[in-house]
């Protein structure tokens, strides 16, 4: 059976703005039966790394806040730090970018809450028993969210080629332990260019860090490493450095598991809203934003992350490709605009396997919301 997936296109008129029209979109994907009375509701998005511009643009975001509001839910803003040094690689740099940004309390009307905690430890370990994973290690918070919608910017990706629903909760609701793990399989690395100052050592939980390498650097007992991920953003010099190691095949199969951990295991009633818009060859992870491959083509909403990824990448590819930006084929309408960028990754994989343990439909209809104006 095909799944739903809404669409509207982004043309506007002066009575019926692109407010008006993601609130019908959201009305008609089903928002009311999500939230009940008093529930506390994640909208899961990315606040884009500082220097990057090609997040959702915050007033839609405020949109979504104020019809949260108006079903009787009590919204949150949320992500989880990252993994790597960065502006949101601890809560208090993160909240810090999101403002910057233009997202909290006094933007959007509703308080960010970094799901990981302070330093991305906050974690509850849900046994799934998958291909890849016995138990995930999911973001606290979210997990104790009554409900989510996983606002997704749709774009290309360098890891998984397409960066979608799957991803913003799969990748994005890991805590750091959690993104260690899919993106490695080993534990982390000290650089030969440590300086020995031994400040990494406290911050191991399984005392495994100690000062006993070459020159007396730095280094990391394998066996009792337990691959929290703690050390990676310990270090002042930043010589604790991940193996980026991990199959990109493996990885794109292991964010599917961490999703089937919250939207099947927790069970976590969730909307996913996909705004292919600013369509950027890469993550907003980066401190900047390359131009958009594609003209802006619109906002989708399913309750299916997989039909709705899918009904994504098709709506990418069917437009035509944008010369002068990082693409380099695939200019005509029906090409694979994902593999032009990264002829390595075949982006379908997650969504196959998706499909495979049950999380959705890469069959789906698109119904659009509203007539062209
Ligand atoms: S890895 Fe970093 S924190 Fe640890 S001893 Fe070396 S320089 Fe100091
Ligand atoms: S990953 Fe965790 S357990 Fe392993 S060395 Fe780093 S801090 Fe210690």
């Amino acid at each position: 059976m095909k799944s739903k997936v809404y669409f509207i296109d982004l043309r506007a008129k002066q009575k019926q703005n692109l407010f008006s029209k993601l609130e019908q979109l959201l009305n008609i994907s089903g928002i009311k039966n999500l939230i009940a009375r008093q529930a506390l509701v994640a909208l899961k998005l990315h606040f884009g790394e500082d220097g990057n511009l090609s997040y959702i643009h915050p007033r839609l975001v405020r949109c979504v806040v104020d019809l949260v509001k108006s079903c009787g839910g009590l919204p949150f803003l949320t992500d989880t730090n990252s993994l790597y040094v960065g502006s949101r690689s601890n809560a208090v740099h993160h909240m810090h970018t999101a403002h910057k940004n233009g997202f909290g309390l006094s933007m959007q009307g509703a308080p960010v809450i970094i799901a990981d905690g302070l330093r991305g430890a906050d974690s509850i370990a849900i046994e799934i028993n998958q291909q890849h994973f016995k138990t995930v290690d999911l973001a606290q918070q979210v997990c104790q969210a009554d409900a989510m919608l996983a606002l997704t910017h749709f774009k290309a990706h360098e890891l998984t080629g397409i960066g979608g629903a799957l991803k913003n909760i799969g990748m994005g609701l890991a805590a750091r332990a959690g993104k260690l793990s899919i993106h490695s399989t080993v534990n982390p690395y000290i650089a030969k260019t440590c300086i020995a100052c031994g400040s990494c050592i406290a911050y191991c939980p399984a005392g495994a860090i100690s000062l006993t390498g070459p020159e007396g650097r730095a280094s990391i007992e394998e066996a009792r490493c337990i691959g929290c991920g703690q050390c990676l953003i310990s270090c002042p010099e930043h010589q604790i450095h991940i193996r980026w190691d991990e199959s990109v095949q493996n990885v794109q199969q292991k964010i599917v598991e961490y999703a089937y951990g919250l939207l099947k295991v927790k069970g976590l009633n969730s909307l996913f809203v996909n705004f292919i818009t600013n369509v950027t060859p890469e993550c907003d992870c980066y401190g900047h934003s390359d131009a958009a491959i594609v003209p802006d083509i619109g906002i989708v909403a399913s309750s299916d992350p997989v039909a709705i990824d899918q009904a994504s990448a098709d709506l990418v590819n069917k437009a035509p490709g944008l010369r002068d930006t990082a693409l380099k084929g695939a200019y005509r309408a029906g090409g694979d605009k994902f593999r032009s960028l990264y002829s390595h990754i075949d982006w379908r994989i997650q969504l196959e396997y998706a499909e495979k343990i049950g999380l959705g439909s890469r069959k789906y209809e698109i119904i659009k919301v509203l007539k062209e104006t």
